[in-house]
């Protein structure tokens, strides 16, 4: 065995491990469930006060980010480790000089969605009732809230067996609104809905606007995260048939359950949601790249009326567009010959044509009808700011 494979059964052990033992380490111990916020209770002392494990847990991401800055400034003083830690060391986009920074309306209305979302997956039904409850959207919004709009997908994609003991209406109810928005949406929810893509999009803003240095990822790291990715979407489908459950150690749980004042036992998803905020502070998506639910919804990516095409002529091979893509996709830039340039991964954030500084060379379309495209002005003026 090679030493690569033998790093990543061992991280895989362990991950397993942790998994199946993650209900035994309490972050933050709260009482279960005794609270339901009503829409007059929303900004009352009372409320916030049920808001204290989202304060620690951004305190800890806080002291977390001041920690890692100040290892990698120590450790980029010393020569000896000035060579393999520069790989580490950010790109333009990652320093916070993103091309093309101008405002496009495309980026309005997806920053405009995500907090939407995230304000209807937090207090959805408290505010609008209860009535869409039976829509399941494949998004990581933990259902252990049920004060939100929706039901999301997680909890039996990760409970087959309870989900296998509903009523046929509401196995039915699952099934057709899970597949229906992976068919039809796939990772756009991704990009648009989750409030776990919220969190990390609102944590590459913040070193955006500190100006710290990110990290750049090289594609062997994007390669020695796959792994791992197909371990947690073993451990969320399979988990809780021996003994497991994954919401034990799902980071989902510390943010809209905690964020509608919900007082939940945060386990090890607690820690996690630390690490994670952390890792997307310094490489923005990171947790993405290992989603299980994500990359469900990506499976269907072939036939998803969603796609990102690519004008290979008016392509001048800059490799603008792989660099800001979120998700790591090679191909929007090697791709020499094929129109579409759509991956599994992608989330249809719109970073690439953002950035990409040729007219019309790439462009995020639906059913065919470009919806945003890549223009040159916008990038220069973006400069030019
Ligand atoms: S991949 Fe990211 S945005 Fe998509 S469901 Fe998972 S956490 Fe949410
Ligand atoms: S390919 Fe473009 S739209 Fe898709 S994730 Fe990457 S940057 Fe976002
Ligand atoms: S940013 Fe545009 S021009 Fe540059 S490699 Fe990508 S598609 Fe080609």
């Amino acid at each position: 065995m090679n030493k690569k494979a033998l790093v990543t059964a061992i991280v895989c052990t362990l991950m397993v491990l942790a998994a199946y033992f993650a209900w035994q380490f309490v972050f933050f111990e709260y009482e279960t469930n005794v609270y339901t916020t009503t829409a007059e209770q929303l900004f009352t002392i009372d409320h916030l006060t049920k808001l204290v494990p989202l304060l620690i847990i951004g305190l800890l991401t806080a002291i977390g980010i001041v920690a890692c800055i100040a290892v990698r400034n120590y450790l980029m003083r010393r020569d000896t480790f000035r060579g393999p830690f520069a790989a580490w060391r950010g790109t333009p986009s990652t320093k916070g000089h993103v091309h093309g920074r101008r405002v496009s309306a495309f980026m309005v209305v997806r920053w405009v969605c995500m907090v939407g979302f995230f304000a209807l997956m937090v207090f959805g039904g408290v505010l609008l009732g209860q009535r869409y409850s039976w829509i399941s959207i494949p998004v990581l919004s933990c259902p252990a809230n049920m004060s939100q709009l929706t039901e999301a997908s997680c909890y039996y994609l990760a409970h087959l067996e309870e989900l296998a003991g509903l009523p046929l209406m509401g196995i039915v109810a699952f099934v057709a609104s899970t597949l229906g928005f992976v068919l039809v949406f796939g990772r756009v929810l991704c990009g648009f809905v989750c409030p776990m893509g919220l969190a990390q999009d609102v944590m590459h803003k913040i070193r955006q606007a500190t100006k710290v240095e990110g990290i750049a990822m090289t594609e062997r790291m994007y390669q020695a995260l796959v792994p791992i990715r197909w371990v947690m979407l073993l451990l969320m489908i399979g988990l809780s048939f021996v003994g497991g459950n994954f919401c034990n150690f799902c980071p989902a749980i510390a943010l809209t359950p905690v964020a509608a004042g919900l007082s939940v036992s945060l386990y090890a998803s607690g820690f996690l949601m630390v690490f994670v905020l952390i890792a997307s502070f310094f490489k923005r998506r990171l947790f993405c790249t290992i989603c299980p639910l994500g990359y469900l919804m990506g499976l269907a990516y072939r036939i998803q009326p969603f796609r990102i095409k690519k004008d290979c002529t008016a392509c001048t091979e800059c490799g603008a567009c792989y660099e800001a893509c979120p998700m790591g996709i090679k191909q929007l830039y090697t791709e020499r010959e094929k129109a579409d340039v759509t991956d599994i991964s992608c989330i249809m954030c719109g970073e690439c044509v953002r950035c990409c500084p040729e007219d019309r060379a790439l462009s995020l379309t639906l059913l065919g009808r470009d919806i945003y495209v890549s223009k040159r002005l916008r990038v220069v003026q973006g400069y030019g700011r």
